[in-house]
């Protein structure tokens, strides 16, 4: 039989992503980046391009890994049985759009505020279900722990969960605001982290507890609630320390990976750190509002500035700043949690009856850019901060988060010298009501690949389709 070569696909063909500063764990240097089938092949000096190779030369633009963002309310699944839906508040079209023109290339699913609420297999089968052919970006979907003194306690579930593909879990230590999803106490938390021990998933944890809220909040009387101060006065940094201080307690019980997520007191930093000192596993991340926005300058009735925990004062800010500097926190993560805008009660101001949620997907990386160039630092962490750490917590580091080979050729080509104010229209997810409308920012996404393919494009829009795809943690 004669010998037959097989002929290149097209798939195979070889591209270079060249540029003289290329963002690797090694630094910022410059390089050729080879992509094959996808993903990268290898990271060459620049100028080492493979004879065939399709060469695409940015120059001096910056080529950063793509995003990870961990902590998205996607808000999409099929209706409930009693026809609840709250597709409306934002859907896995606009989610993935938003994200893609913001370089994020992966979104990982909080299990709330879709319906169903994802506490089974069964309802992560639901939210496969709505996300089919609607994806521009990769994704995944925490599970939810629930349950509270016996009441509805989904343990049971967490172990198909698992099976079924989810990357963790997260829990509220407090009201969530969705009733479908209770929040856990402490003997609750201890049967959820049973359950989890030795399996390697993390459990995610909204650290704040109801007792410190419910105290201030009785104590505001009939204060003004169309102030920002009264709503930061109800929402006290005891919420946040006495909750990351029972977790870091139970991380020392179970042998279970436990990230606090939102981190918003620079107070909860020196528990922070002594936990990671005694060798506990805690890992934690902040958000771009808590790193960007100052309670003082928060206007009154401004309820889009309205999340939990709340964004507190510029002193705070600057420890945050330094909390990530130092490592004590591992990452920053967006909670982009919208909301149709009439829930937000705009018009009335009141804080008290307004949802709580901040809409931001896909402005991370100029505002933390923005904000960590001003403070002296250079583009290295933002390649830490906002793709390699994120895509550990999701057990996704052989796929996601770096420019190294083996890794999908995930790119974003990022103008760091730009200097933009934000209007409605770059904001890509379903309603344009942001805090971040009007803000000046430094730095802008002009191309991002998924897999070695342009998803979008500054000049051009979106690509030809949605090309993302379910991920599955690492083997
Ligand atoms: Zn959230």
């Amino acid at each position: 039989m004669a010998y037959a070569p097989t002929r290149p696909s097209p798939e195979d063909r070889q591209k270079v992503f060249q540029s003289t500063r290329v963002v690797t764990p090694a630094g910022v240097h410059p390089a050729a980046v080879v992509v094959r089938g996808g993903r990268i092949a290898r990271v060459a000096a620049w100028g080492d391009i493979p004879h065939g190779a399709q060469l695409v030369d940015f120059g001096d633009a910056v080529l950063l890994p793509g995003l990870v963002d961990s902590h998205v309310h996607i808000n999409d699944a099929v209706s409930g049985p009693d026809g609840l839906s709250r597709s409306d508040w934002e859907g896995f079209s606009t989610a993935t759009r938003a994200a893609a023109a913001g370089g994020v290339t992966t979104l990982v699913d909080m299990p709330l505020n879709c319906v169903p609420e994802t506490l089974s297999a069964a309802a992560l089968a639901a939210k496969r279900a709505a996300a089919a052919g609607k994806t521009y970006v990769d994704w995944m979907s925490w599970g939810g722990a629930v349950g509270n003194n016996g009441l509805d306690g989904n343990e049971d579930e967490l172990a198909g969960l698992i099976e079924a593909g989810v990357p963790g879990f997260k829990g509220f230590l407090v009201h969530s605001g969705i009733d479908g999803f209770l929040w856990v106490d402490e003997a609750q938390l201890r049967k959820t982290l049973a359950v989890l021990a030795g399996r390697g998933v993390p459990l995610l944890a909204h650290a704040e507890v109801a007792g410190p809220v419910e105290r201030a909040t009785s104590l505001l009387g009939s204060a003004d609630w169309r102030s920002y101060t009264t709503y930061l006065a109800s929402r006290p940094d005891e919420a946040e320390l006495e909750a990351i201080a029972l977790l870091i307690r139970l991380a020392g019980e179970f042998d279970v990976p436990i990230h606090i997520v939102h981190v918003a007191t620079a107070e909860a930093l020196p528990l922070l750190r002594r936990a990671r000192a005694a060798g506990l596993q805690i890992t934690a991340e902040t958000c771009p509002q808590y790193l960007h926005f100052a309670a003082e300058e928060i206007p009154d009735g401004a309820t889009e500035y309205k999340c939990a925990p709340p964004i507190r004062r510029a002193a705070n800010r600057e420890a945050l700043w330094q909390g990530l500097f130092d490592g004590v926190l591992d990452f920053v993560a967006t909670d982009h949690s919208p909301c149709p805008p009439a829930m937000k009660n705009r018009g009335e101001g009141r804080f008290d009856r307004s949802w709580g949620g901040i809409a931001s997907l896909g402005l991370a990386l100029p505002v933390v850019w923005t904000g960590l160039h001003a403070r002296g630092g250079g583009l290295s962490p933002l390649a830490d901060w906002l793709s390699a750490e994120p895509a550990r917590l999701a057990g996704i580091s052989r796929q996601k988060g770096a420019l190294t080979p083996e890794c999908d050729a995930d790119i974003v080509v990022f103008d760091p010298e730009v200097v933009w104010t934000v209007t409605a229209d770059d904001l890509h997810f379903r309603h344009k009501l942001s805090p971040y409308l009007g803000a000046r920012l430094q730095g802008r996404v002009l191309r991002t690949y998924l897999r070695g393919e342009t998803i979008f494009s500054c000049e051009e829009g979106f690509g030809s389709g949605a090309a993302g795809r379910e991920l599955r943690r690492d083997a």
